[in-house]
């Protein structure tokens, strides 16, 4: 039977009970991951852990366990979910205390893990292609730590949802920087151009795997974010997640992206990810 986790304990899901002055709820002073998993086998799980240890490194979130007691919950996540292609999503919040912005002193991080079922996506995402619109991103400026604290990304995503498209581009300061729960690149005459790793995105394992494979097979990589024209001129556009792998793009704004189909180069780096699983 597919069980959770919550601080030590594997249980059904709809038995995890957290208190309502957890700060993850008070505050969303939490972090959260999310590994995608195939074949039984989670995929870039070192990358992913690694990104783990980083949020809690830079929210100050006393890490609750080693590397392989993550890995030790993550494995009999997976064991019990009887699925063979998932998503494990761990979450750690500072932990229990009254309610005072600044950190509690000896409060023990609320440790959460669950399995998910591969989502439902877009039936003709890999056919056809996705559509984006884009929306002045509305975040704060630490994009790079994976921190629950979503808001801002859950209303640009409804932004695009009210407008019929899959996904939202952030446009800051007229640059192009990530999708709300992606990262974006755009190609121009086979040339890549995606924003670079800094506090204005989440680094994607996604991206670090796309961005592996088009150094490897020597595709022009430029880590600039594109402009809004660039976007509106490009011959190509892709998006990147654990759950959406790359994904083609090919309405914008309303707009067709080059052809209006997925494009050739699209599909070599899609084969090329494949591969990888
Ligand atoms: N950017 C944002 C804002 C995201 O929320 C996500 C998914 N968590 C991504 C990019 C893609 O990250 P990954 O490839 O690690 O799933």
């Amino acid at each position: 039977m597919s069980m959770a986790y919550l601080n030590g304990d594997y249980l059904p899901l709809d038995e995890c009970k957290v208190s309502v002055l957890d700060r993850g709820f008070i505050f969303g002073d939490a972090i959260y991951e999310l590994i995608p998993v195939y074949n039984g086998e989670p995929f870039y799980l070192d990358a992913h852990l690694k990104r783990l240890f980083r949020s809690l490194e830079q929210t100050r979130i006393n890490n609750p366990n080693t590397e392989s007691g993550w890995k030790h919950i993550i494995a009999r996540l997976i064991d019990t979910s009887g699925l063979e292609k998932l998503s494990v999503y761990l979450q750690v919040t500072r932990g229990v205390a009254k309610r005072d912005h600044a950190f509690p002193a000896n409060t023990t991080p609320t440790v959460f893990g669950m399995t998910n079922p591969w989502p439902a996506t877009n039936p003709n995402m890999y056919s056809k292609g996705l559509t984006a619109v884009t929306a002045q991103d509305m975040r704060w400026d630490r994009c790079d730590i994976k921190v629950t604290s979503l808001l801002a990304n859950v209303m640009n995503k409804q932004q695009a949802v009210e407008h019929n498209a899959d996904e939202a581009f952030l446009v800051r300061n007229g640059c192009v920087l990530e999708g709300s729960a992606t990262n974006v690149f755009i190609v121009k005459d086979n040339k890549v151009m995606t924003a670079p790793k800094n506090n204005l995105i989440l680094p994607g394992i996604t991206r670090d795997v796309v961005v592996d494979i088009l150094n490897e097979n020597n595709i022009p990589l430029l880590e600039q974010a594109p402009t809004e024209a660039q976007l509106a001129d490009a011959d190509e556009v892709w998006i990147t997640s654990s759950t959406k792998e790359c994904a083609p793009v090919t309405i914008v704004d309303g707009k067709p992206v080059g052809e209006g189909q997925p494009g050739q180069l699209w599909a070599e780096v899609y084969g090329l990810y494949q591969q990888r699983k």
